[in-house]
C-alpha cells in the first residue's frame, strides 16, 4: 500500500465539491491537516467541514484563486495557521463550454483566468514558504482534453494544456529545491462539472472509454494521494492520465 500524507499540511483549492470535496475527504482521512477554498459554495464546504468534523483538522477558507489578493491571504493564514505548507492541489476549475464561433471574450477570459492564472497565482505564492521548507508537492489537475483536444471547449483545453506546460516548467525551476511538480489528467468523473451533459453525450463518452465507465471522484482523489505520498519521491513533471485508458 502507498505510503500517505501522514501528518503533512495540504492546501486544496475548490474543495466544496466534486473532485476537490473527495481530495479533501481522502488526504484528511490519511491523517493530513487539510485547508480548502471554496468560493462560491460556502453550505458545501460547511456541509463537508461538519461531516468531517473531529475526525481531521480541517478548515475551509474562502478565496477566489484567480484573485491576487485573495491568494495572497489564504497563504498568509494557512503558513501563520500551520507554520508550513507540504502540498498544494490545484483542484478549482470552470467551464464555459461553447464552439468556438459562438465563444464570447468572457467566457475565453473567464476559464483561463480561474484554470490557468489561478493556478500561476497559487503556485508563485507557495513556492515561497515550499523554497524556505526545501521541500514540497505541487498537483495540478489538468485534464485530458489538454492532450487531446475537444470539441467545444477551446477555452477549456488550452487552459489544461497550459497547466501541462506550466507544470514541466516549474518542475524544472523549482527541483533543486526538492519541490516535485505533477499533473493529473482525468478523463471523464461524475460530478457537478459533467452533470451538463446530455444523455446521449454520456453514452457516446462511456463508449469510448475502454474501461467503460466514468471515473468516481474518490478515484482521482487516490491519484492525488500518491503523488503526495513517500512513494513519488522521484516523480517530478509527469502527466498522469487518469481516464480509463480514454487516451489511448
Ligand atoms: P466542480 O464543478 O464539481 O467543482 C469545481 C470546484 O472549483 C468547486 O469547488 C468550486 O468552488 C471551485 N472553483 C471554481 N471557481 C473557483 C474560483 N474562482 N476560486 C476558487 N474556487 C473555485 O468540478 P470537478 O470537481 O468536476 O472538477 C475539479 C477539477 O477537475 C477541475 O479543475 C476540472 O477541470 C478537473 N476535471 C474534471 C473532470 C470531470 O469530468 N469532472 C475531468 C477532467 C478534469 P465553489 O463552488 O465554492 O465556487
Amino acid at each position: 500500500m502507498a505510503e500517505t500524507a501522514t501528518e503533512k499540511v495540504v492546501l486544496v483549492t475548490g474543495g466544496s465539491r466534486g473532485i476537490g470535496a473527495s481530495i479533501v475527504r481522502r488526504l484528511a482521512a490519511d491523517g493530513a491537516r487539510v485547508f480548502f477554498t471554496y468560493n462560491a459554495s460556502a453550505d458545501r464546504a460547511n456541509a463537508l467541514i461538519s461531516e468531517l468534523g473531529g475526525a481531521a483538522r480541517v478548515e475551509a477558507v474562502k478565496a477566489d484563486i484567480s484573485k491576487a489578493e485573495d491568494v495572497e491571504a489564504l497563504i498568509k493564514h494557512v503558513s501563520e495557521a500551520a507554520g508550513r505548507i507540504d502540498v498544494l492541489v490545484n483542484n478549482a476549475g470552470i467551464t464555459r463550454d461553447t464552439l468556438l464561433m459562438r465563444m464570447s471574450e468572457e467566457d475565453w477570459d473567464a476559464v483561463l483566468t480561474t484554470n490557468l492564472k489561478g493556478a500561476f497565482l497559487m503556485c508563485k505564492a507557495v513556492s515561497r514558504p515550499m523554497m524556505r521548507q526545501r521541500s514540497g508537492r505541487i498537483i495540478n489537475i489538468g485534464s485530458i482534453v489538454g492532450l487531446a483536444g475537444n470539441a467545444g471547449q477551446v477555452n477549456y483545453s488550452a487552459s489544461k494544456a497550459g497547466l501541462v506546460g506550466l507544470t514541466k516548467s516549474l518542475a524544472k525551476e523549482l527541483a533543486s529545491r526538492n519541490i516535485l511538480v505533477n499533473c493529473i489528467a482525468p478523463g471523464y468523473v461524475q460530478t457537478d462539472m459533467t452533470d451538463k451533459l446530455g444523455e446521449k453525450q454520456i453514452a457516446d463518452l462511456t463508449n469510448s472509454i475502454p474501461l467503460r465507465r466514468s471515473a468516481q471522484a474518490e478515484e482521482i482523489a487516490g491519484v492525488v494521494a500518491f503523488f503526495a505520498s513517500d512513494d513519488a519521491s522521484y516523480l517530478t513533471g509527469q502527466v498522469l492520465n487518469a481516464d480509463g485508458g480514454l487516451a489511448l
